[in-house]
């Protein structure tokens, strides 16, 4: 199955959101290996709280497979503690690990083509689509669109897809046949800017008055004083990816 997406409005608001945030160059990670261990401790908590779990890690010394397997429980879940559910996610990232371990590293674990790829990412117990997917995109450099339900819930404002419940499966499939060919870094981008926006303005109360998409947006354009934020997709994209 696969989400429905209005194509226009779709690229009308990655373009707008481009001109206006610019590039976000996510993710913040020194290699493939840092993005994989934050996408597992980013799940439900906010990025700060991640980047002061890694510090904690890289400042043991202990940013890799054997360091990090090697490290006593007590001692993982105290370098995860300013992450919300460390336990949980210090147990997670341990099976994780083994599997990396298991598989003879991260290369070969994300190695062949991306549906194989994923699919062993999703056979690790703990690892659900959206972790996957950011490890897929911003780790192993594959052409796989990260969303999640700040995503969905931006783009049915938006007027982008209808109303409904949110799928992950059907809105990713959905998304990438509208942004086709595949692209690494149009991928990259077009979900970094959507977490800008939401966590900016698109809130669950939104901010519609002072944001840079609401002349693209259905929800933004249905209020007051549309006319001065310009028709839709009107803006210059420049070197848009
Ligand atoms: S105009 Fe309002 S509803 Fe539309 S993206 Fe901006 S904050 Fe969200």
């Amino acid at each position: 199955m696969t989400e429905q997406v209005d194509r226009e409005r779709l690229w009308a608001l990655y373009r707008r959101l481009w001109v206006a945030f610019g590039p976000q160059g996510w993710w913040p990670a020194e290699s493939p290996f840092e993005v994989a261990v934050g996408a597992i401790l980013t799940q439900a908590v906010s990025w700060r709280n991640v980047s002061a779990a890694l510090d904690r890690i890289k400042a043991a010394g202990a940013l890799s497979v054997e360091a990090l397997l090697a490290a006593p429980p007590g001692r993982l879940e105290e370098w995860l503690r300013p992450t919300l559910y460390f336990r949980a996610k210090a147990a997670k990232l341990r099976t994780f690990l083994e599997a990396v371990r298991a598989a003879g590293g991260l290369e070969a674990l994300w190695a062949g083509p991306p549906a194989e790829a994923r699919a062993r990412l999703l056979a690790i117990p703990g690892i659900g689509p959206e972790t996957a997917d950011d490890m897929m995109l911003y780790g192993a450099g594959q052409p796989v669109l990260v969303v999640d339900a700040y995503t969905h819930r931006i783009l049915v404002r938006a007027g982008v897809v209808p109303a409904g419940r949110f799928r992950y499966e059907p809105l990713r499939r959905g998304l990438e046949a509208a942004f086709a060919p595949p692209d690494v870094p149009r991928f990259k981008e077009f979900h970094a800017l959507v977490v800008r926006l939401g966590k900016d303005y698109c809130r669950p109360q939104p901010r519609c008055g002072p944001c840079p998409a609401r002349a693209v947006c259905a929800t933004g354009r249905a209020q007051p004083g549309e006319e001065e934020q310009g028709a839709l997709g009107d803006v210059e994209p420049g070197r848009l990816p």
